[in-house]
């Protein structure tokens, strides 16, 4: 695994019974104060665990 989780992440991209959600920090924008948002590292979307998994 060659990618760092970003700091939003729950788990890494893939990971079974997760899935991937907008971010609720920039709103999917990927962007915060002119810099990349630091929850998503500027993806716009965050890795969450689903139904409580
Ligand atoms: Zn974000």
């Amino acid at each position: 695994m060659s990618d760092p989780l970003n700091s939003g992440d729950d788990a890494a991209p893939g990971t079974p019974g997760t899935g991937e959600n907008v971010c609720p920090r920039c709103r999917g924008t990927g962007r915060l104060d002119d810099a990349d948002c630091p929850e998503c590292g500027g993806t716009g979307k965050v890795v969450e665990g689903i139904g409580g998994a």
